[in-house]
């Protein structure tokens, strides 16, 4: 997975912010965003994912999973930093 880039404000490291947990059961689902953990400047989208810890105890993503599109739309933000 690519890493994503510093803030084009402040240079800043951008991480991943849980905006909600929408967990039940087995299945695991997060909306979350990406945020500048300096300056707190964060990109005006939400993204998916969900998870579902398997039989075999391995975990899948069953639905969405939006991680890549998150940090394309984020560094592309920033191509020129
Ligand atoms: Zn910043």
């Amino acid at each position: 997975m690519k890493e994503l880039r510093k803030c084009p404000f402040c240079g800043g490291e951008a991480k991943a912010k849980t905006v909600l947990n929408k967990s039940k059961h087995c299945n695991v689902g997060f909306i979350f965003e990406i945020v500048c953990t300096e300056c707190g400047t964060t990109y005006p989208k939400q993204y998916g994912i969900d998870l579902k810890l398997q039989e075999d105890l391995s975990i899948t993503i069953v639905g969405e999973d939006k991680r890549e599109e998150a940090i394309n739309d984020w560094n592309n933000r920033v191509s020129s930093y």
